[in-house]
């Protein structure tokens, strides 16, 4: 059931008083993580809890990749697992921590429960044999800087890119509907030979999941400072099931 729709006026105004104090930019006072439904706002800074969602699992195996024949689902756990390893000095919240299925809007249930917070999504992708590389979608203004040093972690670690669309704005479930900053990451297509061998390596994926880890702390310590301009507040509704798949 997707998520009803809180006030539609008082968001839309606190965000305009917001966004009008924000016009210093990044230089600013720190900046909590703390709960805001439509989060028009510049990227958080020291916030001391990091949800951690691996994507799919249980009955939803995500992508499986007929090359290594790993699982999205399995990858996942595993990258959010190697992640929350890496972030000692945060109180780290696993959506899931085995094989099991969580709708998304529970997902959504979930993260709102802390305030104080950042949400990361752990993905990996599919699509036509060709493309390869990692991507990062984001929605939230303030989830813009987050995202942007995440795709340039990720960027960092992965070899060859090819294709991909890099850091995408567009709004999803996970990227939309929590009521604090949050991203989602595609570490790479399952559908590449090369890619799909790479993720197969837990060496790379510790890799992928220090960089994410040092991406989340870098936010905590500056905020958005380096990570460019934010970018416009767009007023949309939340995602339904019936948006695109994720
Ligand atoms: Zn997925």
């Amino acid at each position: 059931m997707p998520l009803t729709w809180k006030s539609w006026t008082t968001p839309f105004l606190l965000a305009a008083a917001v966004l009008s104090l924000n016009s210093c930019g990044n230089s600013g006072p720190r900046t909590s993580a703390g709960r805001d439904v439509w989060g028009h706002r510049p990227g958080p800074r020291g916030f001391d809890t990091v949800i951690i969602d691996a994507g799919h699992g249980g009955k939803d195996p995500g992508a499986v990749s007929r090359h290594t024949g790993q699982r999205e689902k399995d990858l996942t756990l595993d990258m959010a697992k190697r992640i929350r390893a890496e972030l000692r000095g945060f109180k780290t919240i696993l959506m899931r921590s085995d094989d099991t299925f969580i709708d998304l809007d529970e997902r959504v249930v979930r993260a709102n429960e802390y305030g104080d917070a950042i949400l990361i999504s752990m993905h990996f992708n599919a699509g036509p044999s060709h493309v390869r590389g990692p991507e990062t979608y984001y929605w939230r203004v303030d989830s813009h800087g987050l995202a942007t040093r995440f795709q340039r972690a990720m960027a960092s670690v992965s070899p060859v890119e090819s294709s991909s669309r890099g850091l995408v704005r567009r709004r999803l479930r996970l990227t939309r509907n929590p009521e604090i900053p949050c991203v989602l990451l595609e570490g790479g297509y399952l559908s590449n030979p090369a890619e799909a061998r790479l993720v197969a390596d837990p060496g790379y994926r510790q890799q992928l999941a220090k960089a994410i880890a040092s991406a989340i702390r870098t936010q905590a310590a500056v905020g958005d400072s380096g990570t460019g301009p934010l970018p416009r507040p767009l007023f949309e509704p939340p995602s339904r099931p019936t948006d695109a798949p994720e």
